[in-house]
């Protein structure tokens, strides 16, 4: 087919302006004050990146949050951990919106929750509002922002998803306006030597590399020797005028010597591929110091689909004699860009250091099923569990097992089974698989029982252990006394705690009624609102249940007065 020579030209434009084709400044604000982020869109997070934008409320609670344009409600999700409470909008041009961390909804949206709440007994919902069920004006209030779910410091976190596949967007495409005249900020530097005989420096190991700012702003590398396929990659941050969080850069290119090796953007991705950024960053380095080296080759194994260019991979063929440039440069979405070079010269040394490998008995071949006895326990890895092959460090133990550690990134969940035979039949109720952190705590793990096997499921390589919790949980009222009268007060709390296994259910009754009670694991806080108004007489009978994830169970029985 021959097209146009116009359509050419226009197809070129877009390709190089892929922001132009989000729509500009249709939405509004989902808050009223000046949009200052704590996290941006792409930001490298644990096993995942980060789906919208964070935005600083202030460090308040209860800021309107609006609905950025006409729409309906198509998903209310209440949870625990992540989202905490969330509003999902969508709108007829295509996009879908998302506000979560929400302190509570607007009067007509809480009701609606709060009826599913009381019909299904649980503070944790879902509910999928049919079309046009509730819908929403473009700027009208739909909730209040908060610190619900797995926050950690008042924000609303807002995404811009498109309708069609589902995939969250650079928020920042609408035209949003954010202060932003500063660089981001370069860290550290690091080269890879990456074919069987490379070497960087007369290593065949990653190593760090110096780097000095230059007077015209740019930072320059000491001059590098180098022989095979090499890949470089960096650590650093963005930050915006005005604040002090460190957030995620929005691209980064390479070229060598010119020609662009890898250009990568967070422009969008989608929830399938998230889990990949274990490949984009140097993981074994993550595991070691818990920081995020972005690299700008791209592993075999790594499938996101966030490069815009690539050649050879991101990857370079240093070659004996040969001189390169290796320019990075990393931007925010404002543009503010720093340039990096790395001036290369190709050379053959003498190794100051051989390839580092640790050697054991058990070569973990990735793309097969592997599976191990491991005296007190058995573990079985699916095919594709992890991204490389790599021999695993196992440690056997009477009661624990050590499956290597956290340098090695995992894809999917493996199985961890023990056996439960030595154990006395009466305590095998009180049993459950924990994991033991870096700081030598105990931390449950979802247990399946079936007779004398117990199985978990988990994605977090280290040591497992049985461990067995037969202490109740405590609760404790925290805002009344017994016998108190109560007429002037908006909420009822109380805390709940466990010392080991952790706070499975937790449910209570005023007079026999079903009351909601919120629950905080942040702050081990449960809380009626009396706004629900479920107490109908003047004398107030509380009883609280609140069971671990063992089963054992504490009931809490109080009396107060209210009219
Ligand atoms: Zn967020």
């Amino acid at each position: 087919m021959r097209l146009p020579l116009f359509s050419v030209f226009f197809i070129a434009l877009t390709i190089v302006n892929s922001q132009d084709k989000y729509p500009k400044n249709v939405f509004a604000n989902p808050l009223d004050i000046p949009l200052v982020l704590a996290g941006t869109f792409g930001e490298l997070r644990s096993n995942h990146f980060h789906a919208g934008i964070d935005i600083k409320t202030q460090r308040r609670q209860g800021l309107p949050v609006y609905s950025i344009a006409d729409g309906t409600v198509t998903r209310i999700k209440i949870s625990h951990w992540g989202y905490g409470k969330a509003i999902y909008v969508a709108h007829p041009n295509g996009y879908n919106s998302v506000y979560a961390h929400l302190q509570k909804f607007s009067p007509e949206i809480e009701a609606y929750i709060k009826k599913e709440q009381y019909r299904k007994k649980s503070y944790q919902v879902e509910v999928f509002p049919d079309y046009g069920e509730l819908e929403v004006k473009k700027e009208a209030v739909i909730a209040y922002s908060g610190n619900t779910g797995g926050s950690s410091g008042p924000h609303l976190h807002f995404e811009i998803r498109s309708s069609v596949t589902e995939k969250p967007t650079n928020p920042l495409f609408y035209g949003y306006e954010v202060r932003d005249a500063t660089n981001p900020t370069l860290v550290g530097l690091f080269g890879y030597p990456l074919s069987e005989n490379a070497q960087i420096n007369q290593n065949a190991n990653k190593i760090q590399l110096n780097f000095t700012k230059q007077s015209d702003g740019t930072f320059l590398a000491d001059k590098v020797t180098a022989l095979g396929t090499i890949g470089f990659g960096f650590n650093g941050f963005d930050r915006q005028d005005m604040a002090e969080n460190k957030n995620g850069v929005y691209s980064v290119k390479q070229t060598v010597n010119g020609k662009v090796h890898s250009k990568y953007k967070f422009e969008t991705f989608s929830f399938g591929e998230t889990r990949y950024i274990n490949t984009l960053i140097d993981y074994a380095h993550f595991g070691k110091f818990k920081q995020r080296i972005q690299k700008c080759f791209k592993d075999e194994t790594n499938k996101l689909n966030i490069y815009e260019s690539l050649y050879l991979d991101g990857k370079i063929l240093v070659q004996e004699g040969f001189d390169y440039k290796v320019v990075l440069e990393i931007a925010d979405i404002m543009n503010n860009t720093i340039t990096v070079v790395i001036p290369v010269e190709g050379k053959k040394e003498s190794l100051k250091r051989e390839k580092k490998i640790l050697k054991t008995d058990n070569y973990i071949l990735a793309n097969k099923p592997n599976s191990y006895d491991l005296d007190a326990a058995k573990v079985y890895f699916p095919p594709s569990t992890f991204y490389n092959d790599f021999f695993i460090d196992l440690e056997k133990g009477a009661d624990t097992v050590t499956i290597h550690n956290n340098t090695v990134a995992v894809h999917r969940n493996f199985t961890i089974t023990f056996d439960t035979d030595k154990f006395p039949k009466e305590e095998h109720k009180r049993l459950f698989i924990a994991r033991i952190d870096d700081k030598g705590n105990l931390r449950h793990n979802k247990t399946y029982k079936r007779g004398n096997t117990f199985t978990t499921r988990t994605k977090t390589l280290g040591s497992y252990t049985m461990a067995k919790d037969t202490v109740a949980p405590k609760i404790r009222p925290k805002n009344f006394k017994p016998k108190e009268w109560l007429s002037n007060y908006r909420y009822l709390s109380l805390k709940i705690t466990d010392d080991l296994s952790g706070i499975n259910t937790y449910s209570a009754t005023i007079n026999g009624n079903w009351v909601l009670m919120e629950y905080e694991p942040k702050t081990n806080t449960i809380t009626y609102n009396f706004d629900d108004k479920i107490e109908n007489e003047t004398q107030c009978d509380l009883k609280v249940v609140v069971t671990d994830n063992v089963g054992n169970s504490t009931t809490f029985e109080q009396t107060f007065f209210r009219k």
